[in-house]
């Protein structure tokens, strides 16, 4: 089966949560897969099956995709499906955080800075059916960024039941709770249901 992304950061924790699959999980580089997939979809949902079933078609094999992003109350959901992109898909993330935490600077109640991420996972069959999970953790935009653990915006994302940013998490701990680690198990689960690990 073939987990559609080039990024080895979560290939990793995908074999390491699929790990008892039997089969392997391929990344587009290991298929020698090289797609260019426009990302065409308003919702998560949409984004992730969009990428599941266009390299399920080109291969013929089980075809996983994620789609992920932040949502900020606040900020009417954005970055949201658009995380990637915001200010542009290049601009360092120190750039990018800081300008969500400066958009947030006359939110003064925790109440009113709540965020989460979101991950989508989707499976396409050879048989032409679909299957999505979705997972998420909640936590509030913090006044400064802090951390050096993880990617993106996890320095901005405050959890509050563990009193620190996704980006003070060590990847063990992250994993357990994260927004990807919560939809993979939901989709490992859905695959055992039906009897394919
Ligand atoms: P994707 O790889 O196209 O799903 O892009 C998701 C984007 O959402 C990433 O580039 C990050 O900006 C953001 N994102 C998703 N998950 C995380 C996370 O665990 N930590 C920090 N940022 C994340």
């Amino acid at each position: 089966m073939i987990f559609a992304t080039s990024n080895q950061g979560k290939i990793r924790e995908i074999r390491e949560m699929l790990g008892d699959i039997g089969e392997p999980v391929l990344s587009l580089k290991d298929a020698q897969i090289d797609a260019d997939i426009v990302e065409d979809g308003k919702t998560f949902e949409e984004n992730a099956i969009i990428k599941a079933k266009a390299i399920m078609e080109l291969t013929g094999q089980l075809t996983f995709a994620d789609d992920s992003g932040l949502e900020v109350d606040a900020l009417n959901k954005e970055p949201g499906i658009y995380s990637a992109r915001y200010l542009g898909e290049d601009t360092p993330y120190e750039i990018k955080n800081r300008d969500i935490i400066n958009r947030l600077k006359d939110v003064t109640d925790d109440k009113d800075r709540t965020a989460r991420f979101v991950c989508v996972i989707a499976a396409a069959f050879p048989n032409g059916e679909v299957v999505t999970t979705r997972g998420t953790i909640e936590g509030i935009i913090a006044r400064e960024p802090a951390g050096t653990n993880g990617f993106g915006y996890d320095p901005i994302v405050y959890i509050p039941e563990y009193g620190m940013t996704t980006g003070q998490m060590d990847p063990e701990m992250k994993n357990s709770i994260s927004h990807r680690g919560k939809a993979l198990r939901a989709m490992r689960d859905l695959l055992k249901e039906r009897g394919l690990v």
